[in-house]
């Protein structure tokens, strides 16, 4: 290991880029193809000419040596499918016919096949499709696309570097094939996946690919002995390959822990480790194990996933550390820079100082460059940067933006105390039915109606000046009127305003509160076609004025029934965001859940008595690793507490989560001392009942009764067998009668006949009572 040679071989390179283009042209093509306004030839030229562009681009910043296989038409989960052969059998048919229509279909489904599950990658917002495997899975090379883009990449002269999701990866990602026992364990399969594995190594390394990247990034999980053992195998077998390309194993979004000494022994040729914050730990643990000699490390100093510029200066340290334990380090973005939007000086309403402070794909590039030559070649050849970026920090750490005095004043005052509501539930709960006098097993929704094209055309106008503010409200509030009249009608008990008012329920609170910042331009790969532009967490948080009060006390101004109030949490107001890297989340979360609970508390003085506070994202913000559970969740649930602790004892208070699965969050769910939960149910046969009975939840709860995630209408016999299953885990006095979630994707005629048959069921199930 010569610390000298190492720095000066030192080499600039990122893991992925994102896929779109710069005005969304991937998207338009796909979309266009879906239509059959684009032929297929029109989409794969639209495809090429977008990697050509990135590969040149990242080039000509300075990057030595180009991912290539990172780009996707939908997902590159999926290409992994396609890669190793295990399309499932409902999808042959159309991957036979067209392997491009047997791909979307895997993708989208067609009106006679479902598509695969959809999840999240890890603790991102970026979705993939889940593998579906099973003991009869057979696994079939076909390394087509990796070697295609390979070569493109070598032709225009560039020393590129193929990027594969890993074969231990892939497989605990997958889920067991309808059909297949529910116990099956994708891994046992990992002696079948890897001479296919391998074969695409072999067909790589023929094409021209000195090196081959693997990702890795299950193994930043907590992991069992058999999954590390599995994962030793594997990278004992792939190492002893003949004709094999280098192999670099990457890992990111956290630290390896026990993973980390057995990749270092590994016959692998390096390794890519995340060194940004949440990684920290991969530093001592990589010197603990004497680093790694004969190997090359690839460091992730820059991080790919939040928006803020780079600490220059103490990623050149954390490099410089890193010299004396790798025989080659080279420097990269933690991850790809898929999780990120392409480039700052598309933003035009931002303030050019802030703007600064901010780094994109591009920007992000630029810094693993610059940091690139300051390893090789020392301080000083990048002195001026360096200033610079001293300059922007330090603009940041002053500005008033990011430090309110008033805000901060406020937060650091919270007691304990005022995140408790007393009386105790029980008290609470009479005086609430004393307040509200519902029925036995009351109706509601879970807050928007449908968003219908009207809606969506009356912000356009808006936005483009053809209709004034005062229209706009208008046509909200006649669509108000017709959510409350409709609800009436139907005879729901607790009625919601419908939301039209709102954009996207954290982009509409985003805007309203100071220290957001929205971009233009910032969209980030949601899945497949779908991009959002996530809002910036920047600063201080505070809310200048009340944000729902108005459309909510309107809609109560129609009707004797109770308005539900409706805001979203906290926890989901981070997680939805791009959240600060200069202050724990949970200092975040308090300023946002003080600047709520304002909110909460404007909504109950002017007559609101139910007040719904959604947290959808509490689940899946869980940090990856076990031993961080605690410290998160006591932060969660602490800001949800002080959001809506402020309330009198007989206002009630909701909240809303969208998944069927969460044994392992039941405790925080019930220390968010909410009185009413509401949860997503219909197509689990009500196990969430279930599991909230077997925890002794105390509260009311109300599992949803009808799937919303298709145009299907539920039969009022349906969710009336529903009800009865419920009543078995909740008793009547505490079960809620509701969808599964929000009516926003959903048309008019299918929510009016789904609430009515839901109303009828209630009442079915009273009178069995
Ligand atoms: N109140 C929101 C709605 O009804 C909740 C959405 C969600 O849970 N994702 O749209
Ligand atoms: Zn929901």
């Amino acid at each position: 290991m010569t610390t000298k040679s190492a720095a000066a071989a030192a080499r600039a390179t990122v893991y992925g880029y994102p896929r779109q283009g710069r005005n969304r042209e991937l998207k338009k093509a796909v979309e266009g193809y879906w239509k059959g306004r684009v032929t297929a030839d029109a989409l794969r030229a639209t495809a090429a000419e977008l990697r050509r562009t990135n590969w040149l681009r990242l080039a000509d910043a300075g990057i030595d040596e180009v991912p290539t296989g990172d780009f996707s038409y939908y997902d590159h989960v999926l290409d992994t499918t396609v890669m190793v052969g295990a399309i499932p059998e409902r999808h042959r048919a159309a991957a036979a016919n067209d392997a491009l229509d047997g791909y979307f279909a895997m993708a989208r489904g067609t009106q006679e096949v479902a598509p695969l599950e959809m999840t999240k990658w890890f603790d991102t917002n970026y979705h993939y499709l889940v593998p579906e495997l099973g003991p009869d899975t057979v696994f079939t090379a076909d390394s087509a696309k990796q070697v295609g883009e390979l070569k493109e990449a070598l032709a225009l002269g560039l020393t590129a570097r193929p990027v594969l999701v890993g074969p231990v990866t892939y497989l605990l990602l997958a889920k067991p094939a309808p059909g297949v026992p529910a116990d099956f364990e994708p891994l046992t399969l990992l002696d079948r996946l890897l001479p296919v594995y391998a074969e695409v190594l072999v067909d790589l390394r023929a094409a021209g690919a000195e090196w081959v990247q693997l990702d890795e990034p299950a193994l930043v999980q907590d992991r069992t002995a058999a999954e590390l053992n599995a994962a030793e195998r594997a990278y004992r077998d792939l190492g002893g390959l003949a004709d094999r390309p280098k192999l670099l194993v990457a890992s990111y979004f956290d630290r390896l822990g026990e993973a980390l000494p057995m990749l270092a022994k590994a016959p692998v040729d390096g390794l890519a480790l995340d060194f940004t914050e949440r990684a920290a730990a991969n530093l001592d643990a990589l010197a603990s194990v004497g680093g790694l000699p004969g190997k090359r490390l690839v460091a992730g100093v820059v991080n790919g996933r939040n928006v803020w510029v780079n600490d220059l200066a103490a990623s050149l340290s954390t490099l410089g550390t890193l010299l004396g334990l790798a025989d080659r380090v080279d420097v990269s973005a933690s991850c790809s820079l898929l999780h990120v939007p392409l480039d700052t000086a598309a933003e035009r309403d931002i303030e050019p100082q802030i703007l600064r402070w901010l780094a994109f794909a591009e920007q992000k590039t630029a810094e693993v460059v610059t940091l690139t030559r300051g390893l090789a070649r020392g301080t000083d050849a990048i002195a001026a940067d360096l200033a610079a970026n001293r300059a922007d920090l330090a603009s940041r750490t002053r500005s008033p933006v990011t430090r309110d005095p008033a805000v901060r004043a406020r937060a650091s005052a919270v007691a304990e105390t005022d995140g408790r509501r007393s009386p105790s539930y029980a008290e609470r709960a009479a005086a609430q039915r004393a307040h509200l006098g519902l029925p036995l097993l009351p109706t509601t929704t879970i807050g928007s109606f449908p968003q219908t094209g009207d809606l969506r055309a009356a912000r356009a106008d808006l936005r483009a000046g053809r209709i004034d503010t005062a229209d706009y409200e208008e046509r909200i509030k006649a669509e108000i009127q017709e959510v409350i009249s409709f609800q009436e009608k139907t005879g729901i008990d607790v009625l919601v305003h419908g939301e039209p008012e709102r954009n996207d329920m954290v982009q509409y609170f985003a805007e309203r509160l100071t220290g957001y910042l929205a971009t233009q331009h910032g969209w980030v790969q949601s899945y497949g076609t779908r991009y959002v532009r996530p809002p910036i967490l920047a600063g201080d948080i505070s809310r200048p004025e009340p944000m729902t009060v108005r459309w909510t006390s309107y809609a109560q101004s129609l009707t004797e029934k109770p308005v539900k109030g409706m805001l979203t949490g906290p926890v989901t107001m981070l997680a939805w965001s791009f959240v600060r890297d200069d202050q724990p989340l949970g200092d975040t979360a308090r300023q946002v859940a003080l600047a709520l609970r304002d909110e909460v508390n404007d909504l109950e003085a002017a007559g609101t008595s139910v007040i719904q506070v959604d947290e959808p994202a509490l689940r899946e913000t869980l940090p990856l690793r076990g031993a961080d559970r605690a410290g998160y969740l006591d932060w969660a649930t602490e800001a949800f507490r002080l959001t809506t602790s402020g309330v009198r004892p007989d206002t009630q208070i909701h909240t809303h989560m969208c998944y069927a699965e969460f044994g392992d969050i039941v405790q925080a769910i019930d220390d968010l001392d909410a009185d009413v939960i509401s949860l997503e149910a219909a197509r689990s046969h009500m196990q969430v009942a279930r599991e909230l009975a077997a925890h002794g939840y105390p509260r009311e709860a109300g599992p949803g009764v009808w799937d919303i995630h298709s145009p299907r209408v539920p039969g009022a016999e349906e969710m009336a067998a529903l009800l009865r299953d419920g009543l078995k885990a909740i008793p009547a006095e505490r079960l809620w009668v509701n969808p599964d979630c929000g009516l926003k994707t959903r048309a008019w005629p299918e929510t009016r006949a789904s609430l009515e048959h839901l109303v009828t069921a209630a009442r079915t199930i009273r009178d069995e009572l």
